[in-house]
């Protein structure tokens, strides 16, 4: 079994060194994440400029790009053999509702979802790692699972972790995305050279928290685990949106 790691907090993460080390004991684990904090990346390929790969002390290999980058490359031309799994994480804090579209932790396991092979997305819900190893061992869980008992479908896990230690954690829940409002305003600050300066700020306060949510699952101490898709067609629309767009047809 081979897994592949990548995150996109950077290579040197306490999040991405828990989670290789609780699975390491399932499969050899090959890890490719990026040289900086890259969070909030989405699906972003560095396509002005070649890539370095390099190698770090503990083995981890860090790639001066994305994380998309990192799984693409992994998949295109680094690895000799197809993963088993690509895992990415544990992030720090969570991905939950709207915040899945700007996730560089998600964009990481969806690239490998796109290339075909089954991808897992942790995040642990609050920042600063407090319960990081619980988090681990809970992924470790659901990785063992997914080993053991292949799920039938294309596989894009969402999974975020509630920041609980082990004897708190009330198991997994299979949930839908939630919503968030718009991000609040940022007043615009001044740097040093009396010119204005903006710096995008926190995602919006939680509007659908409902039950069958990311968010009220692990409001209540479950793992919540939410199955993706790359597809964003809005199917609900295709019929309406074709008989609106009849009459232009004719122009
Ligand atoms: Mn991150």
């Amino acid at each position: 079994m081979l897994i592949l790691a990548s995150n996109d907090d950077g290579y040197f993460s306490p999040g991405l060194e828990a989670l290789v080390r609780a699975i390491s004991t399932l499969a050899d684990v090959v890890v490719i994440a990026p040289d900086t904090n890259r969070s909030g990346a989405s699906n972003s390929l560095t396509l002005d400029r070649p890539l370095s790969l390099k190698r770090a002390s503990n083995g981890f290999y860090f790639l001066n790009g994305t994380p998309t980058d990192c799984v693409h490359i992994a998949l295109t031309g680094f690895l000799e053999r197809k993963p088993d799994l690509i895992v990415s994480g544990i992030n720090d804090g969570q991905n939950m509702g709207d915040d899945t579209l700007y996730s560089g932790t998600v964009a990481a396991a969806m690239e490998g979802f796109l290339f075909g092979v089954p991808a897992m997305a942790f995040s642990l819900a609050d920042k600063g790692y407090g319960e990081v190893e619980a988090a681990a061992e809970m992924a470790r869980r659901l990785v063992m699972h997914f080993l053991e008992n292949r799920y039938s479908q294309p596989t894009l896990l969402n999974v975020n972790i509630p920041n609980l230690p082990l004897s708190l954690q009330q198991g997994f829940r299979t949930t839908r995305l939630g919503k968030r409002h718009p991000s609040e305003a940022v007043q615009p600050g001044l740097n040093p050279f009396g010119e204005p300066i903006y710096w995008i700020g926190p995602a919006g306060k939680v509007q659908d928290a409902g039950e069958g949510t990311d968010f009220h699952a692990v409001e209540h101490g479950h793992v919540s685990v939410t199955p993706l898709r790359s597809d964003l067609t809005h199917r609900d629309q295709i019929a309406g949106l074709d008989e609106w767009l009849a009459p232009v047809h004719s122009r």
